[in-house]
């Protein structure tokens, strides 16, 4: 189906699109890789009557290291992200930028698209739960910084105000002897995920000094396993912790049935990927090099 009939403005600076997003109101929307919103205009789900393609503004796609963090800019696509060697120190933003959907789709997909859309099956929110990340935002007041859990609200709901963007995603470097690892069950590559898990450790020899866990969708957003987190933080990671770690995982999600599987089997799927996202996450800590990929129905 054709979208509604809409128009288009090209923003020059992200400064400008804040301008137009106050000037046109509640019936404009921002156009950045398009995979998300261009769909949904398509099925009429969304209907705005102008958009703002922010794909011309300069500067707005990179990946830089700076003073201990990774940076990115708003319009980074995901292939860029995928094939950087910055945001290769951190391999769990690898893991996810290479899983998402298919070529077509991460050559023009952003993560600042990605993260301001909170669609509960997207991927970066998953991952970037498990690390330190800050959202700076610009709006018609000026800048803001938002933690990326106060960020996401919802369901497709953020802290952003119709008039403001995301302007960098900011992703403190986990320090030495960490690793992580995200996977997903797909059924196929172009589709999100049935069930997904993040996990993020800091090793001090044997002993788990920190763990972050996050699962994606089974819940209206990622879902912190705080339990899961516990069961391993200041443990050895035997085969007793990880399935306490586990079990604490399961019991956390909170799947709904759909076309994509039952709540018991994406609970069991859950508990699976927590198992063996933590067996690489050890690995990598421990400065082992892991190929993981998803894993396909
Ligand atoms: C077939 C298909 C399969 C997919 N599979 C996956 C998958 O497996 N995993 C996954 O994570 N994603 C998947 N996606 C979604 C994809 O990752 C999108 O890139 C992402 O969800 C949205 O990013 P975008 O740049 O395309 O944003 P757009 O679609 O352009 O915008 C999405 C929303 O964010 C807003 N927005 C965009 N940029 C900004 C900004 N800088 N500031 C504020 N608001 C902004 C827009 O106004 C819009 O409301 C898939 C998409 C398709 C079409």
């Amino acid at each position: 189906m054709y979208p509604r009939a809409f128009h288009y403005h090209r923003a020059e600076s992200l400064k400008q699109a804040v301008i137009l997003l106050s000037q046109l109101g509640d019936e404009a929307k921002l156009l950045a890789g398009g995979q998300s919103l261009i769909p949904l205009m398509k099925l009429r789900f969304a209907n705005p009557t102008h958009l703002v393609d922010l794909n011309f503004i300069s500067g707005t796609s990179y990946v830089k290291e700076e003073n201990g963090s990774l940076r990115f800019g708003p319009l980074t696509r995901h292939a860029e992200i995928e094939s950087s060697v910055i945001a290769a120190k951190i391999p769990i933003l690898h893991d996810c930028a290479a899983g998402i959907a298919d070529m077509q789709v991460r050559n023009r997909g952003t993560i600042g698209g990605s993260l301001a859309e909170a669609d509960p099956s997207g991927d970066w929110a998953t991952v970037l739960m498990t690390l330190p990340t800050e959202i700076r935002c610009l709006g018609a007041k000026g800048e803001q910084t938002i933690s990326l859990p106060d960020f996401i609200k919802d369901a497709y709901t953020t802290a952003l105000a119709h008039d403001e963007v995301v302007m960098e995603v900011i992703v403190k470097s986990p320090p030495k002897g960490s690793g992580g690892a995200y996977l997903a069950f797909k059924r196929s590559a172009p589709v999100y995920p049935t069930a997904s898990a993040a996990v993020q450790l800091t090793m001090d020899g044997d002993l788990c000094k920190h763990a972050a866990i996050t699962l994606g969708c089974v819940g209206l957003t990622a879902i912190k396993a705080n339990e899961a987190e516990s069961a391993l933080r200041g443990q050895p990671i035997t085969e007793k912790t990880i399935t306490n770690a586990v079990e604490a995982a399961r019991a956390a999600a909170d799947p709904q049935s759909d076309t994509r599987g039952s709540a018991d089997y994406k609970r069991t799927l859950v508990g699976a990927l927590v198992r063996r996202a933590i067996e690489v996450a050890v690995r990598r800590a421990r400065g082992e090099q892991v190929e993981v990929s998803h894993v396909y129905a």
